[in-house]
């Protein structure tokens, strides 16, 4: 097996989490973001020396160009720390691809090399706490043109990571009320330090500091150039980052359960009570068996979107399975994995105490569960209701051939 074969590029970053990350992970959490960023650095550092930086981003960015498939499941190993996708450079993927495809060229030129390098950091800006954001055609944050400036005002949170980035990409209403609202919407890179841009607060989440922030948009002035892509194109452009996106959020989210197992299953076998083993205990067994059978399902499902998507096919069902499948799993799975540890479970002694308030964010963020339950339901029945049936197997064949 060659140093650059996909499946030593993975053995080779799952070394580096355990021997670099898992070590420091303590120190790591909740830091401002300058001390957090310095403490990242030698790790960026290395990762770049060692040609595992920006694995999945195209060559022609600045990336390492692994194919699709390897990527995703370099991915899973990733998850397996919070902190590896910065120390790894995975972190921009989206945003960078985002900027490559729909960009302005001065644009391009200004963010997309340091953003690829890490030298600064995007944010995205689409959901408000004042409207229902999982119905994104509500939103209320709206971008006027006036003499060849965008004029932006409103207001989002859960900006994740404004507080460390160059810029925000906002999405708003950029269309008057008589242009239906799928193509009301555009994408506006906002830098973070133009006037009228506030950072109101950061909102804690489960008492962690995750970057959420609340950002006031007071009349912000952008050069129109700051569009991404054409006028109007907000949710296709949205469209294209998510799918890829939630791939790589679902083989995230098997990495921490797999973290999580090999933890479950390690106490199972240390731990003695009522004279044996709890990995002799039947209901421990059934958590075994529960958790493995969940997490390959999953992982199963995962790649098979996987692949569609590589094949050509937005794979729509398909991403919207494993988004509500993926982020079930990951919480169960770490939930058993701390019952199993009894009273040490909740304690910060292990890890799985923060893993387990990460995993309950899964359901909630990129659409809750409730809103791709229903397009997935109604997608299906679409075909029925058309005459025609979703034939599993026949969807598969397609794919093979
Ligand atoms: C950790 C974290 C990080 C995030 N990062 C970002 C970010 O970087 N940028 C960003 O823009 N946003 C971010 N978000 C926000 C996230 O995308 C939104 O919270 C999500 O889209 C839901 O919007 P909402 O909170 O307004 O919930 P609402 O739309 O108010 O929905 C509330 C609840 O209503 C129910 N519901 C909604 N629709 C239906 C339906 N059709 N049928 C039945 N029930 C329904 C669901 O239970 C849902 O949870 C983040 C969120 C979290 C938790």
């Amino acid at each position: 097996m060659s140093d650059k074969s996909p499946a030593a590029i993975r053995e080779r970053v799952r070394r580096f989490i355990e021997e670099r990350i898992y070590p420091i992970e303590h120190e790591l959490e909740d830091l401002p973001p300058t001390d957090y960023l310095r403490r990242m650095r030698p790790l960026m550092d290395r990762t770049k020396a060692d040609g595992l930086w920006a694995l999945g981003h195209p060559k022609e960015i600045g990336g390492q160009g692994m194919a699709f498939m390897d990527y995703v499941l370099v991915n899973e190993v990733i998850g397996r720390s919070e902190h590896a996708m910065l120390a790894f450079g995975t972190h921009s993927l989206q945003d960078s691809i985002m900027l490559h495809l729909y960009a302005d060229r001065h644009w391009r030129e200004r963010y997309l090399a340091p953003l690829v390098a890490g030298e600064v950091f995007p944010s995205i800006g689409m959901t408000e706490p004042e409207v229902a954001s999982s119905d994104p055609t509500q939103l209320r944050t709206a971008a006027r043109l006036e003499n060849g400036h965008w004029v932006i005002k409103g207001r989002k949170w859960f900006t994740t990571w404004a507080n460390r980035a160059a810029y925000t990409t906002v999405f708003a209403r950029t269309e008057d009320a008589s242009v239906p609202a799928h193509s009301a919407f555009s994408m506006i890179v906002v830098p973070t330090d133009a006037p009228g841009y506030k950072i109101v607060r950061e909102t804690p989440v489960l008492g962690m500091k995750g970057g959420h922030c609340e950002v006031l948009l007071d009349d912000v002035r952008v050069p129109e150039n700051h569009l991404l892509g054409p006028r109007g194109h907000g949710f296709k452009i949205a469209q294209k980052r998510l799918g890829p996106g939630r791939i790589f959020h679902c083989m995230r989210w098997l990495g921490q359960a797999q973290r999580a197992f090999d933890l479950m299953a390690k106490r199972a076998t240390e731990r003695t009570a009522f004279g044996g083993k709890l990995a002799d205990k039947q209901l421990v067994q059934k958590m075994i068996f529960d958790s493995a059978a969940e997490i390959q399902a999953c992982r199963l499902l995962t790649l098979d979107a996987a692949r569609k998507m590589d094949a050509g096919d937005e794979a729509r069902v398909e991403i919207g399975l494993i988004k509500v499948v993926g982020a079930k799993m990951v919480h169960e799975v770490i939930d058993r994995a701390i019952q199993v540890h009894g009273a040490k479970g909740v304690t910060a002694d292990t890890p799985l105490e923060r893993m387990y308030r990460h995993a309950r964010f899964a359901r909630i963020y990129d659409g809750p569960d409730e809103v791709h339950i229903q397009t997935v339901g109604r997608r299906i029945l679409d075909v029925y209701r058309q005459g025609g049936d979703w034939d599993f197997g026949a969807r598969d064949a397609q794919h093979a051939s």
